[in-house]
């Protein structure tokens, strides 16, 4: 076999293995023999660039940055759905359809998965563009992130129309929301509130690479476009199986509107066994030629009908409003609630958000209240049993004081939530900053978990992240479940993180609105820590997307005495508060306010190599071109459409060695 066989042979092997274990839920290989694999392709595409296709297994994993998305006009608009809530309504509808079209008319039922709306164009075999659904008419291009969602086919199997729309859903199930969740709740930081929402807001993320880590899935629903060779609704749902789709098998083909009403009555209470969340069921007529001489309304097909499921709800007593305090040191209200089964599950607590949200439901300790569950995990109260409330209840009084540490709270105008400002003196807050000061995207300590962190400053062994570096073996030796080898890997883990890069040091610190990418700035921008101590408001804002409020909590974040020592400390322990001397050589502003676009292989480097080039001369890569693309540098293969509108936008066409003359 020649290099390029063996690379066609294991992008197909993976592809399938993808698709037994995403499609078809069908593991036919292990995790481990899956890695080994991949990485073995990784390899010998890096090795030999010349074999590059957008498609490949391996670019599953993201990486590619995303600033502005474009905007793409939908060849089919994407309509929306009427609604219905109840037998009645569905009745009616089916009276409607049957004075338009003649004869007898099936229907398809479908599940009705509540994420965000996708399409999906196909060409040749392969996936050209992903574009949300926008305003039906237009959507903003999201192809790199849905690149990397494993049930979204980037090479289709068997027999396929040249080209297509396909329709889906993406959506996030609830054991992955649920592992996102308890990764976030380790560091400290505000769950989730939904999987909808979770997933509509994971399309838009600038980096695919973030998205990659996000177990989304997309279920698809609907081919759009010419000679697709079926001929209705049912038929098309098993075409997109065939080609490599995933197509939930709750569709079900019903003779009549009563095997629709049943279907329906069936999936109303089954909706809670679904491993992801649905709000309804969405009836189809079948045939294709039916829903043609049906057409549509100015914004819905008169051939579809949503019917949503109602929203459950229950009575129960409120036994007490417990208060939470996060690693911000904002407050949350709790409420603890009687035990009550609510679709499916038991339900104890129920969110009550903030003060204002209690008075204006007039809560209080003792009533019968309401608790729903829609598309939230933690359900919600949304009124009080009034008849039910006794004569001597008293209105709820919103707590003045933490109560962690006793210090007398405030809320700043604007501001839904009240905050204990006790910054180094609250326990929450203490335990919150450095469990993000050890997570796997901040020093990435091994060996050292959010409990034991809780456990390390609850026994007074620790009071800040610049204190782990003083502990010994002998320190945590004592400590619930700590056996001598897991008290060496913890100290081992303490002292690698001393040579984690000064970008991912200043994210670990926790300033508040100093993110992964605001830190890569400010790292990079002021190359030490007590360059970025001293930098004045105006300075700051000078720096490429640093904003008002993140000059001013960085100013913050340094006028404290106690922040200064902290990181007094950090340096004594021979921390990297400044950007490495090999960092710093490579680093020039040469391509400062550029923005340049890459595209195509390279010889001498990979893409990647590129990019980080582009970034370390202090340009911007951007994955598109528009009239603010300053470059293209073009490689072999590059498409003929981004030459056209390079062309067309008078955007500079650059080789290889003109670019790498540009960074000499
Ligand atoms: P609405 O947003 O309420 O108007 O409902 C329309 C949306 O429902 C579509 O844009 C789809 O994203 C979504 N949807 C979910 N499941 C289905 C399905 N099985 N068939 C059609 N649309 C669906
Ligand atoms: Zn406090």
């Amino acid at each position: 076999m020649n290099i390029e066989q063996q690379i066609t042979a294991l992008r197909d092997e993976l592809r399938t293995h993808n698709y037994n274990y995403y499609i078809l839920d069908n593991a036919t290989i292990s995790d481990y023999e899956f890695d080994m694999k991949l990485k073995e392709l990784q390899e010998l595409e890096h090795k030999y660039p010349e074999f590059y296709d957008p498609n490949s297994p391996t670019l599953r994993v993201g990486g590619e940055v995303t600033k502005n998305f474009n905007t793409i006009v939908h060849e089919h608009r994407m309509y929306s759905l009427d609604n219905s809530y109840s037998k009645e309504d569905l009745l009616d509808w089916e009276k409607r359809i049957k004075k338009i079209v003649d004869g007898q008319i099936e229907f398809v039922c479908e599940l009705k998965y509540d994420g965000a709306s996708i399409s999906l164009t196909y060409e040749n075999g392969t996936l050209l563009r992903a574009v949300t659904r926008g305003d039906g008419t237009q959507g903003d291009e999201v192809t790199a992130n849905i690149k990397t969602i494993r049930s979204v086919p980037l090479q289709l199997k068997g027999v396929y129309p040249s080209r297509f729309d396909i329709r889906g859903e993406i959506v996030l199930p609830f054991d992955g929301f649920n592992k996102m969740n308890e990764e976030r709740v380790a560091l400290g930081e505000e769950p989730y509130r939904n999987p909808r929402n979770t997933a509509s807001g994971s399309l838009k993320l600038q980096d695919s690479a973030e998205v990659a880590k996000r177990p989304l899935e997309c279920l698809l629903y609907s081919i759009k476009g010419k000679d697709l060779g079926f001929s209705s609704q049912f038929e098309s749902l098993d075409k997109a199986r065939e080609m490599g789709f995933k197509v939930p098998e709750a569709a079900t083909l019903a003779k009549s509107i009563d095997e629709v009403l049943e279907f329906v009555e069936y999936w109303n209470i089954h909706r809670h066994d679904l491993p992801y969340e649905t709000d309804g069921v969405v009836v189809k007529v079948n045939s294709l030629f039916q829903q043609e001489e049906l057409g549509y309304t100015s914004k819905a097909p008169r051939w579809a009908m949503a019917y949503k499921f109602k929203a459950e709800q229950v009575s129960t007593r409120l036994n007490e409003i417990t208060y939470q305090v996060g690693r911000t040191g904002a407050i949350t209200p709790v409420a603890n609630l009687e035990p009550v089964e609510l679709a499916g599950t038991t339900v104890k607590r129920a969110s009550l958000h903030n003060a204002d949200q209690i008075e204006k439901l007039d809560v209080r300790v003792g009533d019968e209240v309401f608790v729903e569950k829609g598309g939230e995990i933690i359900p919600k109260i949304i009124a009080v049993d009034l008849s039910k409330r006794t004569t001597n209840s008293q209105p709820t009084k919103y707590i003045t004081h933490c109560p962690e540490c006793e210090t007398e709270l405030i809320r700043q105008e604007g501001d839904a939530k009240h905050y204990c400002p006790n910054y180094n003196g609250c326990n929450p807050q203490i335990i919150g900053r450095i469990q993000h000061y050890i997570s796997r995207k901040a020093m990435d300590i091994e060996g050292l978990g959010g409990e034991t962190v809780a456990l390390l400053v609850n026994e007074k062994l620790i009071s800040n992240y610049s204190d782990l570096y003083t502990l010994t073996k002998e320190d945590v030796l004592p400590l619930e479940r700590m056996a001598e080898k897991s008290a060496e890997n913890l100290i081992n883990g303490i002292e690698a993180s001393k040579q984690i890069p000064f970008e991912r040091l200043l994210f670990a610190l926790g300033i508040r609105y100093v993110g992964e990418t605001v830190a890569k700035k400010l790292a990079k921008h002021y190359k030490t820590i007590d360059a970025l101590s001293k930098a004045s408001f105006d300075d700051l804002i000078s720096v490429d997307e640093i904003g008002d409020r993140i000059a001013e909590s960085v100013i913050e974040f340094f006028t404290s005495e106690k922040n200064i020592q902290i990181i007094e400390n950090l340096k004594l322990q021979g921390l990297q508060l400044e950007l490495s001397a090999e960092k710093l050589a490579n680093q020039t502003d040469k391509l400062k306010g550029l923005s340049i676009v890459v595209s195509g292989v390279f010889e001498s480097v990979s893409r990647t190599e590129l990019k980080k080039l582009i970034e370390d001369n202090g340009g911007k890569v951007s994955s598109s071109i528009s009239s603010k693309t300053n470059y293209l540098v073009a490689g072999d293969k590059m498409g003929p459409s981004k030459r056209t509108k390079a062309e067309a936008l008078g955007v500079s066409i650059i080789s290889e060695e003109d670019f790498l003359i540009l960074i000499k």
